[in-house]
């Protein structure tokens, strides 16, 4: 049987990674995005029948309960199960704490931090009934380490990864496993807005001195959904070519 498997923030960047990855056990695949175009959704909807392979495609604000609520009734209507769950949506919002409004803070930590909360709540539900489920939550390094002009930033991926553990620890006994990626610096449209600079002085800081692949994120993923890693849970894992360790 497929396995149920939804990814918010599927549309490009590393959730895409994931999904394309994830086509090879053929799937049935939720992607969730927001703000990007028919266009360009279309785009990564194509890639995926390039491979031989369908997916649904859902533009719902994971920040938003409701939207959240309505979202996974569909899915469980349609599919009548959830078996993984990738948490990957996320944005920036980045200042300095001196200079940053108290809407750049509420926003980053609505769609980075609660949208865990709510498709976690959703998602865990349907599968404590099945009595089993994988969910990953995509962190940071900067959850653990802190940056400069990212305080909100820094704040929400700290909070998933603590979030990953009590969760962790409340559903295991119902054959659910729950774990985090924590990537470094990976090239996708959220690295690309950087100036060349900013980027050269944190490639400088990698000790394999280059940036790292969304693909190189989502076989972590992949991996921390699948029966290779069925004794780890509660678990954040570093992606990020030392930078961290
Ligand atoms: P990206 O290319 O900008 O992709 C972000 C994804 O999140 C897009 O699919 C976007 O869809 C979706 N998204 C944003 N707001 C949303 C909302 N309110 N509701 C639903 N979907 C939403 O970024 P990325 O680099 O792949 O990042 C993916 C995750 O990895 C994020 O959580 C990010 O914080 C984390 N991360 C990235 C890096 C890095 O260096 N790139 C490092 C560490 C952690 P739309 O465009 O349609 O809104």
């Amino acid at each position: 049987m497929s396995r149920v498997v939804v990814i918010t923030g599927g549309s490009k960047g590393i959730g895409r990674a994931t999904a394309l990855k994830f086509l090879e056990e053929r799937p049935d695949l939720v992607l969730v995005y927001y703000d990007q175009t028919e266009e360009e959704i279309n785009g990564t909807l194509s890639m995926i029948r390039e491979r031989g392979h369908e997916a649904e495609a859902y533009k719902r604000d994971v920040s938003s309960y409701r939207e959240v609520e309505s979202l996974f009734s569909e899915i469980l209507k349609a599919h009548g199960r959830i078996d993984v769950l990738v948490n990957n949506a996320g944005i920036t919002r980045d200042r300095l704490l001196v200079r940053m409004s108290e809407e750049d803070w509420d926003r980053l930590l609505e769609v980075n931090l609660k949208s865990v909360f709510n498709c976690s709540y959703f998602a865990v539900k349907a599968m404590m009934k099945e009595r089993s489920g994988v969910i990953v939550n995509v962190s940071s390094v900067v959850g653990q380490i802190g940056n400069v002009g990212q305080c909100n930033y820094a704040a929400s991926k700290a909070g998933i990864m603590g979030f990953t553990k009590s969760l962790a620890r409340e559903v295991a006994p119902r054959g659910i496993r729950v774990n985090a990626v924590a990537p470094g610096f990976i090239d996708t449209e959220m690295t690309q807005a950087l100036p060349e600079k900013v980027k050269e002085m944190f490639i400088s800081s990698i000790p394999m001195g280059r940036m790292g692949r969304p693909e190189e994120v989502a076989e972590v993923i992949y991996w921390l959904c699948g029966e290779g890693s069925s004794y780890l849970t509660g678990q954040v894992i570093h992606v990020n070519g030392g930078l961290y360790m």
